[in-house]
């Protein structure tokens, strides 16, 4: 093979061959085919010879018939060993690289080329060692890139490994590494052994280091991939269990972008909704927290968003409404129709801003109080909404649940919203006075921050998180007393007493309101009812005892009941109803006005309050006994109660001369004072009277006349102070069927309001001084009499 592979260095006419895409160094065999025919020709005419052919690269591969500038310079001689014929004129021949060779010129072109070369000899001009360490370097770099790139076989990196001279070690690595046409001629074109070495260090360190990012980039992308395919073939496999199962996600969040984008939203409402319903969609499909945020977007979407009534404040048309609803409540009428009065106005001046004041209707139930409200609704032409606070100990009813808690819902504000589809409705609170409070926060001032006109444009609930405007709902309240309401609630509210009623009244709203709705309700035929005044009033008396009318209604419509059977069974057309019929359809009576048989007696006083649930008459008792003048109350007793019993004690001492008792009667004595357990009283300090009246009567022994009741506040001087609720008081005192009834002076212009058939029933008494209720009420001492 050496002998073969003598170099020759004097000028020589040889066949050329261009190869197009290929190049071969010395030291390397090569196997390609041959096809063009001045190829075949050359390949041939070097065969008869030497076997010996000069092929150079060409510089576009795609060039078909090559010119001498469409060559490179320099390329190898090599020594044909093997050809073999294919099919279709064309060859296959192995060939070695034996030396470089520079191109002189072209001696011939057809048939085939001849050139003349100049071979190049390789110069190993530098030092051994250097050309030793060059070399050493160059193996090391060569197996490590072996290593990491799988271009190179176990074989070649074996015979790499085994050359140990320079000039063929460079020409195999520049062969087993180089992939590019023009790095592979720039190193078959450099002469100098040592420089070639060099540059294919620096390649195969570059090709090393690229190789390894190139490595870490696949290995990195492949695991994205496969990341990929994963989550994607999991989805899938979800769609397809939830298309099986009927369910479609996608479609429901699109249903809901549809919706939300058509609402007329505020920016804060519209982004939130838009980020939650991105996170939905981003989401797999299916999972618990895809189902909290639906639903919470669903609860966005069915608010009133933008929706409003036209109001329509006519005074005309709203008298009428309130009147064909409403029997008598003359004052409440007219205060109703003066603030409708007053919206209207400002709507006209369009001041908006100007705050109308939060209603607060107050008095016993069943006295109309919701339904007048309801009334103001119908005669705004606004939507109507109730909630009743009763009971409310916990902030979040109001204001509702943040979303991270399960199951959380919006409060009863925001719920009540989406009843009412309008963005101003009357929403009422019912029972605003028996709000509580607790652990669980304050519902007050969750409601404070609901009737304020100054926070309530933008109020959040902690389920929506969003800002709501109730600035153009028309609040109103209704309690039945107002010393229980949270004093910062009540000073936004103006109040309206709503008073109960005399049994006169009771009967006209019987007649004309509740009857005719009682025999609708209960399908009876127009006209086929009849209940005599009579039977009404007995009803009144006999079966109810309220300030209201809710019984007297329930009273009602248990009689129609009754009548309805009647009228089928027998084939009536119509019943009429008198005293002995309620007798018959209602049992015996469970209320009698107790007449008066009762004797004088010691130390119990009839008291007149007033309660949450109207008048009633309050039998006060007192008694002494041996003692060291302790004083004791019990029973239903309120703060200003006692104190109205500590004065009455320290007046009677006071004056214990004018009534004939031993200055220091109460060092012997204790005294005890007993209210009995009913309705809580609104008035503490109107049982003075009654308080001075029962202690005297006890101390002193005098008997206490039965058929009189009293009412009044005292002073420490004995002074009768007004009190409030007359008309109630002197309704319990009808009812209880008394004599007398002593009532402080100043009430006297109270009287106006009481219809004669109560006046005409008993005696009032005005007093003054304690000395006028004590002169009426007492009797003497019976050894005195
Ligand atoms: P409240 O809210 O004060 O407890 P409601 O408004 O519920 O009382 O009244 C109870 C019932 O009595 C209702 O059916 C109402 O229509 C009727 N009612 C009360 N007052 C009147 C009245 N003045 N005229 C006609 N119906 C009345």
């Amino acid at each position: 093979m050496e002998t073969k592979r003598k170099k020759i260095v004097k000028m020589k006419r040889i066949p050329m061959m261009p190869l197009r895409g290929l190049m071969i160094f010395p030291h390397m065999a090569l196997h390609f085919d041959v096809g063009r025919p001045r190829s075949v020709a050359a390949l041939e005419a070097a065969m008869l010879d030497e076997q010996r052919i000069f092929l150079v690269a060409q510089k576009d591969a795609e060039t078909e018939n090559p010119g001498q500038d469409d060559i490179y310079q320099v390329g190898t001689i090599a020594q044909i060993k093997q050809v073999l014929n294919l099919p279709g004129n064309s060859l296959r021949v192995l060939v070695e690289g034996i030396q470089r060779a520079s191109l002189k010129s072209i001696i011939q072109e057809d048939p085939f080329w001849v050139a003349s070369v100049q071979p190049i000899p390789s110069s190993d001009a530098a030092q051994g060692n250097v050309l030793q360490a060059l070399m050493r370097t160059a193996q090391e770099l060569f197996e490590e890139f072996a290593r990491i790139s799988s271009r190179v076989s176990e074989e070649t990196l074996r015979s790499v490994s085994d050359v140990n001279e320079p000039d063929q070690l460079s020409d195999v690595i520049a062969a087993n590494v180089l992939t590019r046409l023009e790095d592979r001629q720039a190193i078959l074109e450099e002469a100098g052994v040592a420089p070639r070495l060099e540059r294919l260090c620096e390649i195969l360190a570059r090709e090393i280091e690229l190789t390894g990012i190139e490595k870490q980039v696949q290995s990195r992308l492949k695991k994205q991939i496969e990341k990929n395919q994963k989550d994607y073939y999991l989805r899938e496999q979800i769609r397809a269990i939830q298309e099986e199962l009927g369910e479609n996600d996608a479609a429901e969040s699109d249903a809901l972008r549809e919706r939300l984008e058509k609402l007329p939203l505020n920016e804060e409402a519209h982004d939130k909704a838009m980020r939650e319903l991105d996170r939905m969609a981003r989401m797999a499909p299916g999972t618990p927290e895809v189902s909290v945020i639906q639903s919470y977007l669903e609860w966005i979407c069915d608010l009133p968003w933008g929706k409003y009534t036209k109001d329509d404040l006519n005074l005309k048309r709203a008298r009428d409404i309130l009147d064909a609803d409403h029997y008598g409540m003359k004052q409440v009428k007219e205060r109703v129709i003066e603030y409708l009065a007053v919206r209207r106005m400002q709507q006209q001046a369009e001041q908006g801003t100007v705050r109308a004041p939060i209603l607060c209707f107050v008095g016993p139930p069943g006295v109309g109080k919701t339904s007048i409200v309801k009334g103001i609704a119908k005669a705004m032409g606004r939507k109507f909404i109730q909630m009743s606070l009763g009971g409310v100990r916990d902030e979040a009813e109001i204001r509702g649940h943040r979303r991270t808690y399960i199951g959380a819902i919006p409060g009863r504000i925001i719920a009540g919203m989406k009843q009412a589809g309008t963005m101003n409705p009357v929403f009422l609170f019912d029972e605003i006075d028996k709000m509580g409070n607790d652990f669980r926060g304050d519902p007050a001032s969750a409601m404070l921050e609901v009737l304020d006109g100054e926070q309530n444009a933008a109020f959040r609930d902690h389920y929506l998180e969003l800002p709501f405007d109730l600035s153009q709902v028309t609040f109103i309240t209704t309690a039945n007393t107002k010393d229980t309401i949270p004093a910062p609630l009540l000073d936004r509210m103006e109040i309206i007493e709503v008073p109960s009623y005399t049994e006169e009244e009771k009967l006209q709203i019987a007649k004309r309101h509740l009857l005719p709705r009682v025999t609708a309700e209960h399908g009876l035929p127009k006209g086929s009812l009849h209940v005599t005044d009579a039977a009404i009033r007995m009803m009144i008396e006999g079966y109810t005892r309220e300030a209201g009318v809710r019984t007297l209604q329930r009273t009602l419509e248990h009689a129609a009941r009754k009548a309805a059977v009647e009228l089928l069974e027998n084939h009536g057309k119509s019943v009429t109803i008198g005293k002995t019929k309620v007798a018959e359809y209602l049992g015996a009576p469970r209320y009698q006005r107790e007449l008066p048989e009762k004797e004088p007696c010691v130390g119990v006083v009839n008291g007149l309050a007033y309660t949450v649930v109207g008048g009633e008459t309050l039998a006060v008792e007192c008694a002494t006994m041996p003692g060291s003048g302790a004083l004791r109350l019990t029973g239903q007793l309120g703060d200003v109660m006692k104190e109205s019993a500590q004065a009455a004690l320290s007046w009677i001492r006071a004056h214990s001369k004018e009534y004939g008792l031993d200055p220091d009667f109460y060092k012997e004595l204790d005294i005890h004072i007993h209210v009995p357990e009913g309705a809580v009283p609104k008035d503490g300090p109107s049982a003075g009277v009654t308080m001075v009246t029962a202690l005297l009567s006890a101390v002193s022994g005098r008997p206490v006349r039965q058929d009189v009741a009293m009412t009044g506040e005292i002073t420490l001087r004995g002074r009768v102070l007004p009190i409030g609720g007359v008309k109630e008081k002197l309704l319990a005192a009808y009812r209880a069927g008394l004599h007398t009834v002593l009532l402080p002076k100043e009430n006297a212009k109270d009287l106006e309001d009481i219809p004669p058939y109560v006046l005409d029933t008993f005696r009032i008494v005005l007093t003054e001084k304690i000395d006028d209720v004590l002169h009426v009420a007492l009797l003497p001492r019976e050894s005195e009499e």
